[in-house]
Formats: structure tokens, C-alpha cells, sequence
């Protein structure tokens, strides 16, 4: 077994301008990467902007990052950065920027490297990376991973290199002007990342701690997420429970759901979290070994793995997506062996299609 998270994390309130000083230590000049809305609605990019005026650091804002960054819009910030010199790269906002500030951070500290690189095992250095979440499902700001969307493929896949953003800072305010709808598939990929990182050939007793807190926190907040009735703390238990869930994933890797879910975010434009949480109960109901299973829904608060479905289904309602459509993303997960690997029991084309819940 392995423990390994060399992410620096501090949570509290005003977390930005607390540990400004720390923030801007990276580096001389940064480059702020993020989408063109949220983090400009909920305070965060403001807080970051504020510190780095009153530090005297110099910096350029990349704000356009798209959902699901492409591999386009990373080359496009990396001729930026270079042409501007910066030597750090905060990352703000959901999964999108996150990941892309890691590959971004990646392609300016490379500048000879061309796009392939992505997707070759070379050992390459970056520049530091700093990530603020204002979202609570990705866990992005405490794992190696960069997920980006290949046109090419008509997919997303993560890039070889592992990149651990350097800090973290987490301030659960950030999140409370995301609407409900944002706010519930995100968490919904929080409890993806728990799930499939407990049910996973490399889960062990060292890195389920992760998962059992998260799975506990989770169970906390359950019902008051279900009936929209969210109290002032829960944002900040959402906010930790999203981040021990990338601690979890960090070492263990996502697993089938995750791998099933790529495809529908491409073709069909269903969010990250939701197109997880589609495929949460099948999984759950699939898996082998139910007695792991059992110890999941009892950390969750769930009595079996009926109530389980009948909670997601209430949570996410239905979507319908064609029988091609599902057969092409089994097909895909097929050829997937690095995903594939972290199921540690054997699976048909038809099993995967039909964890899809209908
Ligand atoms: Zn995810």
C-alpha cells in the first residue's frame, strides 16, 4: 500500500485572503485560469484578484475555459502564458478550470512539447498549481488527474501525467450561489468518487479512510440535499466530503461509472456529475461482492441498495439516452483497459449497458 497527497489543503472562511500571502509564493507572475461566469458570481476570482493587487504580483485572467476543457483551449493557453511569462497558475471554479489550470500548467513549463504528449507516459515537469473549488464534486484540487475532451474520439479521457496541485485553498461561500440543479449533480459526483473508489480493485484499508468520512458526511446531508432543505454547515460538509472523495480517487482511480459516463457528457451534454450518478445504482447493484457493497450503504445510512436507487432516482429523476448511444459507451469501456482494470471482477458489454439507470 501506498499514502500519497502532497497537496498542501487549508479550509476556513476567507480562506483566499487568509493565506494570500502563501498564495502568491509560488511564483512572480500568474496566471488566473477559469470559466467565464461562476467564479466571477460568487466572489472567488475577486478574492484571488484583491490578494494578488496587494501583493504586487503581476497576472493575466484566462477565463475561457468551456465545460469539459478542450485539448484546443489548453494549447491556446499555453501560447498565452508563454507569450506573457508567468510561472504559476491558479485555477478557479468547477472541474473544468481546475483540470485545465493542471494541463495548462503542464504545456507552459514544456514549451516544445506538442499536444501528442497528453497522451504519452513521459515524465515532464510543470509549473505550480493552485486550485480554489466553488463547486463540490470534482475533488480536483487534491488529485493528480486532468480530464479533457478529444474531439477526435468524441470523448473525454484523463492525460497521462499526474500533476498534484501544490495548495489548495477551500471556502465553502463559494458555493452557495450555484443553483440547486449544479450544486446536486456535483455532489453527485462527490458520491460517484466514493463509491467507486471503495468498490475498486485498489481500495484498502489506508485510503478507505477517506471514503468511510466521506460516505459518513454524505449520509449526514443526505435527506436535506434530497428536499432542498440544505442548512448553513452543509455547504462546508459538502465542500470536505468532495475533497476526501479526490483524496480517495487519488489513489485508487475512478472505476466503471466514471468510465460509462464520458461518452453521454460528450454526445448529449449531461453534465459530469449527473452522467456518473446514472450509472451509481447499476453499479452498486452489479458489483460481486455485495458484502462491500452492504458496508457502503450502511456508511451511507441506507438499509439496502433498493432505497439507494430509489434515492438517486429521486435525486436525478430519468434521461432518456438511445440503446446506441449506451452501446457505444460499453463498447468504449471495453477497449478501456486502464479503466476496465479497476473493476476487480469480470464484465460483459451487456452488464455495463445495463447499469444505466432508466
Ligand atoms: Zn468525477
Amino acid at each position: 500500500m501506498q499514502l500519497y497527497m502532497p497537496t498542501k489543503v487549508y479550509s476556513d472562511k476567507s480562506c483566499v485572503k487568509k493565506h494570500g500571502k502563501e498564495m502568491v509564493s509560488y511564483g512572480s507572475k500568474a496566471m488566473v485560469v477559469t470559466g467565464k461566469h461562476s467564479s466571477r458570481m460568487n466572489g472567488s476570482l475577486a478574492d484571488v484578484e484583491e490578494v494578488l493587487k496587494n501583493e504586487n504580483v503581476p497576472y493575466i485572467v484566462f477565463d475561457d475555459v468551456e465545460e469539459n476543457p478542450s485539448i484546443e483551449t489548453i494549447m491556446k493557453a499555453k501560447a498565452i502564458g508563454l507569450a506573457e511569462k508567468v510561472d504559476f497558475v491558479i485555477g478557479i471554479g468547477g472541474g473544468s478550470p481546475l483540470d485545465a489550470s493542471k494541463a495548462i500548467a503542464l504545456m507552459i513549463a514544456n514549451p516544445d512539447e506538442k499536444e501528442e504528449v497528453f497522451y504519452q507516459p513521459k515524465k515532464l515537469p510543470n509549473l505550480p498549481v493552485i486550485c480554489i473549488p466553488t463547486t463540490c464534486g470534482t475533488g480536483s484540487e487534491v488529485t493528480p488527474y486532468s480530464i479533457l475532451t478529444i474531439h477526435k474520439g468524441r470523448t473525454k479521457k484523463s492525460i497521462s501525467h499526474r500533476i498534484f496541485p501544490e495548495l489548495a485553498l477551500l471556502d465553502a461561500e463559494y458555493l452557495k450561489s450555484m443553483p440547486r440543479t449544479n450544486l446536486v449533480n456535483t455532489v453527485t459526483d462527490a458520491l460517484g468518487h466514493l463509491i467507486e473508489s471503495y468498490l475498486n480493485v485498489n481500495s484498502n484499508e489506508w485510503n478507505r479512510i477517506y471514503v468511510r468520512e466521506g460516505l459518513r458526511v454524505f449520509a449526514d446531508f443526505k435527506e436535506r440535499l434530497q428536499l432542498d432543505m440544505l442548512l448553513e454547515d452543509d455547504y462546508e460538509k459538502m465542500l470536505r466530503t468532495s475533497s476526501w472523495a479526490g483524496m480517495a480517487i487519488a489513489h485508487t482511480q475512478t472505476s466503471l461509472p466514471h468510465g460509462l459516463s464520458y461518452a453521454l457528457t460528450y454526445e448529449k451534454n449531461i453534465p459530469h456529475g449527473r452522467a456518473v450518478g446514472l450509472f451509481l445504482a447499476g453499479y452498486v447493484n452489479t458489483y460481486e461482492d455485495q458484502k462491500a457493497v452492504s458496508e457502503v450503504m450502511e456508511l451511507l445510512g441506507f438499509s439496502d441498495t433498493e432505497q439507494f436507487s430509489n434515492y438517486m432516482y429521486d435525486l436525478l429523476g430519468s434521461e432518456q439516452v438511445e440503446a446506441e448511444l449506451l452501446e457505444k459507451t460499453a463498447n468504449d469501456l471495453m477497449k478501456d483497459t486502464g479503466k476496465l482494470k479497476n473493476y476487480p471482477f469480470n464484465i460483459t458489454k451487456e452488464e455495463l449497458m445495463q447499469m444505466y439507470q432508466k
